[in-house]
């Protein structure tokens, strides 16, 4: 399934000046719904579901969630129902909340403070339908670390550097895991923490991967999750127009424009061969006002 995942070379010139090579694994090409990552992070539950004869997945996020929309679909592709607590109001003009529906998903809406309580309602759901599979938020969980750390197979291995975006951390801690040890992985937050030192992303992280090769950087949050600037927007513009590749603004735009501006702060060292993760969450874009972007 959604085997197609190229590595596309990035024609920078000021990388060859620098001496260094970025290449980005395109993720985003595997399927235009299934956001990249989201589906590593989904086929270790979707395959216990499968085995235990559930027959269908429950799952939470908010009303622009790629791990819903990506869930919606993938359950289609396998013949599972889908449903999903999701946290705020019915907008007809959110077109995540249409793709999740369009893919069959039974969408419940929940207020912000019952969404606090999302555990109780799965288990008050999962009562009443005993034949459905719970996903934890955003996939985040063992299955969703093991899937992920199959990322990088699709990958050559000799890269010095391998950089992803983090929202829970549950991909990060995969690409981890699957690193080489000579290797360094860098996750760029997409989210601000009080903390740089000491935060719930260095904990998950020391807990549940083997290895210390890497690094997170606090630096390109724009503002905190999905907040976004006119100068990210120009650089997602820029680089879409230079290397043909899209980008979303909540993950992956923040990542391009870190490893840019990583690049010019002379970051690396010479000879750094850099792999950059491109996770997809490209559907995302679609709650932007038209002309945006310019892809
Ligand atoms: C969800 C998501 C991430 C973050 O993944 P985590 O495993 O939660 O850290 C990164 N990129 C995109 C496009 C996503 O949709």
């Amino acid at each position: 399934m959604y085997k197609n995942i190229p590595t596309q070379h990035l024609r920078n010139p000021l990388h060859k000046r620098k001496g260094i090579s970025v290449d980005v694994l395109r993720l985003d090409l595997m399927h235009p719904f299934i956001s990249g990552n989201k589906w590593f992070k989904l086929k270790y539950h979707i395959t216990a579901a499968l085995r235990e004869g559930k027959t269908g997945l429950l799952s939470f996020g908010g009303a622009f969630s790629n791990h819903l929309v990506a869930m919606a679909q993938a359950c289609s592709d396998q013949g599972l129902r889908s449903a999903a607590f999701v946290r705020g109001e019915d907008d007809p003009k959110n077109h995540s909340l249409s793709l999740m529906r369009e893919a069959g998903m039974q969408v419940m809406f929940v207020s912000r403070n019952d969404y606090k309580n999302k555990n109780l309602l799965a288990s008050r759901f999962l009562d009443d339908h005993p034949d459905i599979y719970l996903v934890p938020e955003g996939g985040q969980s063992a299955e969703g670390i093991k899937g992920a750390a199959e990322i990088l197979s699709y990958a050559k291995h000799d890269y010095t550097h391998v950089i992803c975006a983090v929202g829970t951390g549950t991909t990060l801690a995969g690409i981890i895991n699957a690193s080489s040890n000579d290797s360094l992985v860098i996750g760029i937050c997409v989210l601000k923490t009080k903390d740089e030192s000491m935060n719930e992303w260095l904990e998950y992280l020391s807990t549940n991967t083997n290895k210390k090769n890497y690094c997170l950087s606090f630096k390109y949050h724009f503002g905190g999750y999905a907040k976004k600037d006119a100068e990210l927007v120009t650089f997602m513009n820029r680089f879409f127009e230079s290397e043909n590749i899209p980008s979303d603004f909540v993950y992956t735009g923040k990542v391009f424009f870190a490893v840019e501006d990583m690049i010019k702060n002379g970051d690396f060292q010479e000879g750094a061969k850099i792999l950059v993760i491109h996770t997809g969450g490209l559907q995302g874009n679609r709650s932007l006002p038209a002309g945006t972007l310019v892809f």
